[in-house]
């Protein structure tokens, strides 16, 4: 069944059907909750009919009905080289003749944790399936090894569907925080306090309050969930000792960030450069190359106290699965210098594009970055945090989001997210896009008038 917008006639004269999308759209709600396996794909926030899609190639995802699109959410972040990257493919589909999981250890594994060893500030690495995973457990192992319950989070953070993290603040800053959804019991947040991004006195009040049950803080090393708002600067770095100075673990998430806004990640624009390191680090996307891989890390004498050598147990029957691990490997040896120039180049002109665009047509707007990741937030303000990034104009992303669909542009379907490119965003995928914006941006603006 089609929707309205399925036979329009667009800028560039192509008409754009969704109509097979949508008749999928509409079995996958018999079947699926929502339609969906994640939920953020089902366009809630922007409307109309999610793409279903059925290959990608590059920087090119191809749908259902036949539309091509300019990818710039790469599979949410995972996909740094473009899609079906020839050498990737080659070592995957090497891996998977040699059979697809074997419940030992194996080499790639190994080859995998040395590559993320070499270039980020952990000793070791334990693999897991999926970045929530990645978290839960490095909150496990922070409270093992301290003895404590109590985890500082920051509003507008995300790391996963972790029950103890889907959190909101309670009444006041140094009040426990309560359920972020149905299901999560209040008891599993009675140990979280969450705090605003970005605020040293709220940090500093709740630690003076309750320093000395905090087992661990844990924080985006960029946050780049509710859109791309970069930590001020030395603001991981005060983190880091105000954990250390009472005696918690820091945990950063470089799940989205790691391997992806530099080489080094997000600590490599900071705790490489003012000389620190988490005690714990979250990682996923780009080191699964497009397959369920995450990892969590850190400190020898942190990570020693796993099982099987130490007393907190975790485990997992695909951890560190060959096919996936095959996959991670490549794409990081294939994540040059000169790969992470090219991202940089190319987010530097969408950036740069979308900001004249959305001035010309009179939207307000911010972009935010951080290495190679960015946003564009419809408000006036530079955002610092979770409140900031909520005051935006969404219906105006709205109608900017489906302009640029219909000329050939995948954004993520939502104002609260990061915007990703690849290796494989070419001058034919940049100028796509940047011939779509003037139109959405006045779309966008029409939306202000009405
Ligand atoms: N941490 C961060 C920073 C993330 O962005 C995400 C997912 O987007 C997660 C954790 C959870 O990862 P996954 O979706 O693989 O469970």
């Amino acid at each position: 069944m089609a929707d309205v917008r399925s036979l329009r006639k667009v800028g560039h004269n192509v008409a754009v059907t969704s109509q097979a999308s949508a008749a999928l759209f509409a079995r996958a709600q018999a079947v699926t909750p929502g339609g969906v396996n994640s939920p953020v794909r089902a366009f809630n926030a922007v409307g109309g009919t999610p793409r279903f899609v059925r290959s990608a190639v590059g920087a090119w995802l191809t749908d259902v009905d036949g539309n091509e699109y300019v990818d710039l959410i790469c599979s949410w972040g995972p996909m740094l080289l473009g899609h079906a990257h020839p050498e990737v493919q080659a070592a995957v589909q090497a891996a998977v003749a040699r059979g697809t999981s074997y419940g030992t250890p194996t080499e790639p594994e190994v080859e995998l944790a040395e590559a993320i060893v070499e270039r980020t500030p952990v000793d070791q690495v334990r693999f897991v399936s999926s970045g929530t995973e990645a978290t839960m457990s490095a909150i496990r192992l922070a409270r093992g090894v301290t003895g404590r319950d109590v985890v500082v989070k920051f509003a507008g953070c995300y790391h996963g569907h972790v029950d103890s993290l889907l959190a909101s603040a309670g009444s006041g800053l140094a009040t426990f925080a309560v359920p972020g959804t149905p299901g999560v019991p209040e008891s599993s947040t009675a140990l979280t306090l969450v705090l605003p991004y970005n605020d040293r006195s709220a940090v500093k009040q709740v630690f003076a309050e309750h320093g000395d049950r905090i087992a661990c803080l844990v924080t985006e090393a960029a946050p780049g969930n509710m859109g791309v708002v970069p930590p001020e600067p030395g603001f991981n770095a005060f983190l880091a000792e105000t954990c250390r100075a009472h005696g918690a673990l820091f945990v950063s998430d470089e799940v989205m960030t790691g391997f992806r806004v530099t080489r080094t990640g997000q600590w490599g624009l900071d705790g490489a450069v003012e000389g620190w390191r988490p005690d714990l680090m979250t990682f996923g996307k780009v080191m699964g190359g497009g397959f369920p891989a995450a990892a969590f890390g850190g400190r020898a004498d942190v990570m020693a106290q796993l099982a099987p050598g130490g007393p907190v147990y975790q485990a997992g029957t695909l951890s560190g699965n060959p096919v996936a691990t095959t996959a991670g490997l490549a794409t990081l040896r294939l994540a040059t210098d000169e790969v992470y120039r090219h991202l940089d180049q190319t987010a530097e002109t969408i950036k740069i594009a979308v900001a004249e665009a959305l001035t010309a047509a009179g939207v307000p707007h911010v972009v935010q970055s951080t290495g190679t990741m960015f946003s564009v937030f419809f408000t006036e303000k530079a955002v610092l945090d979770f409140a900031g990034a909520s005051d935006q104009d969404t219906a105006a992303y709205a109608a900017f989001f489906h302009a640029m669909l219909d000329r050939g542009v995948y954004l993520p379907p939502s104002a609260y997210e990061a915007w990703f490119v690849s290796a494989a965003h070419d001058d034919r995928a940049v100028d796509t896009v940047l011939a779509a914006l003037p139109e959405a941006a006045r779309a966008a603006a029409a939306t202000r008038g009405a």
